[in-house]
């Protein structure tokens, strides 16, 4: 049985959940297939009512979804109430502005080729494989776009918060969706390919790792069904010379430290210009060492442990390999608990482009600090790395940021802030981060069919 809930601060083992059996995975194609058929009729009003009952009742209970995002993978209580208010959000997003977003394209032909319009047209049933660090905004950002669209969705979630993907489905099903439009089922890896194979299935979404990725990727390739990928990054944090540098501190501090540091768009490489690298330095530490390592489910903590002790016992690993290569790793702030899946904050400096660390995504609290000679130095730092996610530049410049923002080759580049989530903007990235976007018009369109209909 892979799917079971261990809180991560107590190391306690609680719930476990059993495996999917082959039938019940062909029961649930099946019975999202036939939801599918009648859910692409309904209008866009009743979709619409579904998600706003959704949005109105996480909120109403936004201390019970949260509580169990804690118990799961030990979120700080605080950010799991946040994170239950954006996925509210991004199913109210969808459900005001689905029907104009899907709105036909009316092409500008000639007059002799009549009238050319393209309808966007729901596919069927979609795959969603996602990962731990958000269990609900991870499925609120597939599930609201793609049953506004008119899809039906399987999920399989991460295997260590089973009872967070089942409290999304309890929640579809009290809002009114109908049964079948969203299954959760524990499946095993080696699912995964009967369901793509099967012809009821139409595409998979994913969020995870690359290696996660490039293997149910394969699948759907072998298929030929679509997939879109987001996957790991290793965001550029610039500091340029003419920063606030105690504001980009302050940012760093949390864009590296929330969720425990284990976000895809942490800023995991600072990337700062020799003038001011050593204040920031020096700020940063100060900040990062006022975090306060506890139990994630007290307001008064701000540094969750891991989501697992794996995941610590491998990030300690990897903090190893980065010394064994030449880093210099530098232990911040008071010792952190004994218990829970904690990891000493720690500051990696002298990470050169030969040592693997250079190149790796550091999941938790453990923060890469590169000087730049200069600004073109900061961004060619900055482009050097396999992933292409988010990043950051901060200057007193707006302007320039913006231009700076345009050299720096990643989905999404915030000026004078973290990368950050947001209900009405895009998300995604390029090279090892993936392909495809979630949210806003983009996200809506990835699994429908873009049909023309030509009049002459
Ligand atoms: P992961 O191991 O890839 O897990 C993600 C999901 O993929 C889980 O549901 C997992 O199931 C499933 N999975 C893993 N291997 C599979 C396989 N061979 N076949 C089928 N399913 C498979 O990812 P993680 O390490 O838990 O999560 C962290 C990673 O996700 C990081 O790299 C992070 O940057 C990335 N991420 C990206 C985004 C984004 O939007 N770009 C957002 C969040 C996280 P099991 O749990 O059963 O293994």
């Amino acid at each position: 049985m892979a799917y079971k809930t261990v809180n991560p601060y107590t190391g306690e083992q609680l719930k476990t959940f059993p495996d999917a059996t082959d039938e019940q995975v062909q029961q649930a194609i099946g019975h999202a297939h036939q939801t599918f058929l009648n859910w692409k009729e309904t209008p866009f009003s009743t979709r619409a009512a579904v998600l706003n009952k959704a949005a109105k009742l996480l909120r109403d209970n936004a201390f019970q979804y949260a509580s169990i995002l804690t118990l799961e993978m030990g979120k700080l209580i605080g950010e799991a109430e946040a994170e239950v208010e954006l996925s509210a959000q991004i199913l109210e997003y969808f459900a005001k502005n689905g029907e104009s977003l899907l709105q036909p394209d009316v092409l500008p032909v000639s007059a002799a080729d009549g009238k050319a319009y393209i309808v966007h047209e729901p596919l069927g049933v979609l795959l969603a494989v996602e990962p731990w660090n958000f269990p609900y905004y991870q499925i609120a950002r597939i599930l609201a776009p793609q049953l506004t669209a008119g899809n039906t969705l399987l999920l399989k979630h991460a295997s260590n918060v089973p009872q967070s993907a089942k409290a999304f489905e309890q929640l579809m099903r009290d809002a009114g969706l109908p049964e079948g439009a969203f299954i959760n089922l524990f499946v095993k890896h080696t699912q995964i390919e009967l369901i793509l194979n099967d012809p009821r299935v139409h595409g998979v979404a994913l969020t995870g790792s690359e290696g996660a990725g490039a293997i149910v990727a394969g699948l759907a390739g072998k298929a030929l069904k679509k997939s879109t990928l987001e996957l790991g990054g290793a965001d550029a944090f610039v500091v340029l010379h003419d920063a606030d540098v105690p504001k980009a501190a302050k940012w760093g501090v949390f864009g590296r430290h929330w969720n425990g540091g284990q976000v895809c768009v942490s800023s995991k490489r600072m990337i700062v210009v020799d003038s001011v690298y050593d204040e920031y330095l020096r700020l940063y530490t100060e900040g990062v060492a006022q975090l306060k390592a506890g139990d994630p489910a007290e307001r008064s903590t701000t540094l969750a442990p891991l989501s697992s002790q794996s995941a610590a016992d491998e990030l300690k690993e990897k903090i190893h390999q980065a010394v064994a290569h030449g880093a210099i790793a530098t232990e911040v702030g008071p010792k952190v608990p004994a218990q829970g899946a904690f990891v000493q904050p720690t500051i990696l400096t002298n990470v050169t482009p030969d040592n693997p660390a250079y190149h790796l995504e550091f999941f938790g609290p453990v923060s890469m600090i590169f000087r730049a000679k200069d600004e073109a130095d900061a961004i060619r730092i900055a482009n050097d790395s396999p992933f292409g996610l988010g990043g950051s530049v901060f200057t007193q410049n707006v302007q320039h940021g913006e231009e700076v923002a345009k050299k720096i080759s990643t989905g999404m580049v915030f000026v004078n802030q973290p990368t950050r989530v947001k209900a009405d903007m895009p998300f995604g990235g390029v090279r090892n981060s993936g392909y495809g976007r979630e949210l806003v018009h983009l996200g809506i369109k990835e699994f429908v069919n873009h049909k023309l209909i030509n009049v002459v």
